[in-house]
């Protein structure tokens, strides 16, 4: 009786001690103060990182990790990374702007190394030819090839490595694969023609075919990698040699970026336009606070430099046709900004109320922007529809307007 007394006391003991640790399990996750730097701090994390809004895997897995998985420091930190700030955009798109769809649950992949493969899930050639870097979001896919199971939602985080700028320019140079075009932008270096040169091939060219569009994204359709793509067409031979490195998972607002794809999935169907990147930055910026989105992460982003909203961009028709993906991006981010900050000046706060606007519905029921949607008629459009719903004075409407337009034409639209 007294031991038996004794043994329920002792397990009594043991199950308190095994449950404060259960619940209280620390790990560290990368933040940004409120100057926008970057640091590292010790929080609560849950033992699964799984909840009813994503789960994170390694690679190729379905399993949620645990956190006794994460016997690797780096790992540990990218998953909790992820976990953390995903959740902490879903709640910022909660709170301000629950008109927008939420996502059904979305698989995390961390480390990923494997390319996406529209039919396949994963691009399962032997060879890796070309480098992956920055992350990459899909929708899902419930009739994928026979023998593969459909998947939900998705992002990936590729694995970080270093590749050489040289490598990149092949790359490029392989996507353009007709010999001409590669040397007609090797000659106008420098030059507006050569980016013009490339994003007009791209267009009409080997793009349409679906195997190099997923390559092309791979290089191109990430976060920060976009802004290099045009400078290594430009600027070929002051950035040869040079070694890039994106820790894609250790960036805050890139994970905003990415989570900002799936809840605007129901506009722009994960489509990668233009425009769906440009919004995507602008909310990466509205979470973080960050304009200059991936600055002061030197550690995680080695020879790339931050991408900031530029002011005096000029409109170019030619990047505005449909299936252009990534040149304008930048381009868009940078009118929703100035935008913002102008239709602010007029009326407090109204620049972001308008630019939410421009991701609702019409009476009919339609949303004023799709993935086909071009800059100039539908974006401006849905920019001042959204004025429109944003305000019943007239004088108000007015000035809202005229402000819009001036922003428009500073950019050249
Ligand atoms: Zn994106």
């Amino acid at each position: 009786m007294h031991s038996q007394k004794r043994h329920f006391l002792f397990l009594l003991i043991i199950s308190i001690v095994f449950n404060a640790s259960s619940q209280e399990i620390k790990a560290e996750i990368n933040l940004r103060s409120s100057k926008g730097k970057l640091y590292k701090k010790s929080l609560e994390v849950p033992k699964i990182l799984e909840n009813d809004e994503f789960k994170v895997v390694l690679n190729t897995s379905e399993n949620a990790l645990t956190q006794s998985d994460l016997d690797n420091n780096e790992l540990k930190l990218r998953a909790n990374t992820i976990f953390y700030h995903m959740n902490l955009a879903k709640k910022y798109f909660d709170n301000n702007y629950n008109f927008l769809e939420k996502p059904s649950k979305v698989t995390l992949r961390v480390n990923q190394k494997k390319l996406y493969d529209p039919n396949l899930h994963f691009d399962e050639s032997e060879e890796s030819r070309f480098p992956l870097l920055g992350a990459t979001s899909i929708k899902e896919n419930s009739f994928p090839a026979d023998s593969i199971a459909p998947w939900g939602k998705e992002t990936f985080f590729f694995l970080p490595r270093t590749i050489k700028v040289k490598s990149g320019i092949q790359v490029t140079g392989e996507v353009l694969d007709q010999k001409t075009i590669k040397n007609s932008i090797r000659k106008s270096l420098l030059t507006q023609n050569g980016i013009d040169l490339a994003a007009d091939y791209i267009l009409k060219g080997t793009l349409d075919q679906f195997d190099q569009q997923i390559h092309y994204q791979a290089i191109l359709g990430s976060f920060l990698i976009p802004e290099i793509a045009p400078k290594l067409i430009k600027g070929f031979g002051k950035l040869f040699k040079r070694n890039i490195k994106i820790d894609v998972a250790m960036i805050p607002e890139i994970i905003y970026h990415e989570y900002t794809h799936h809840r605007l999935h129901q506009i722009f169907d994960t489509s990668g336009s233009a425009l769906e990147e440009g919004y995507a930055n602008y909310f990466a910026y509205k979470i973080s606070g960050l304009s200059r989105l991936g600055d002061k992460a030197k550690g995680y982003i080695k020879g790339s430099r931050a991408k900031r909203p530029q002011k005096k961009v000029k409109y170019n028709f030619k990047r505005d046709l449909r299936k252009q993906k990534n040149l304008s991006g930048e381009f868009v981010y940078s009118v929703l900004i100035e935008l913002e900050e102008k239709l602010n000046e007029i009326i407090s706060a109204s620049g972001d109320k308008v630019i939410a606007n421009s991701l609702k519905k019409d009476a009919a029921g339609f949303y004023f922007l799709d993935k086909n949607s071009k800059i100039k008629g539908d974006f401006t459009g849905a920019v001042y529809q959204g004025i429109k719903m944003y305000t019943q004075d007239f004088e108000e409407e007015f000035l809202l307007k005229k402000t819009a337009e001036n922003v428009f034409t500073s950019f050249g639209i």
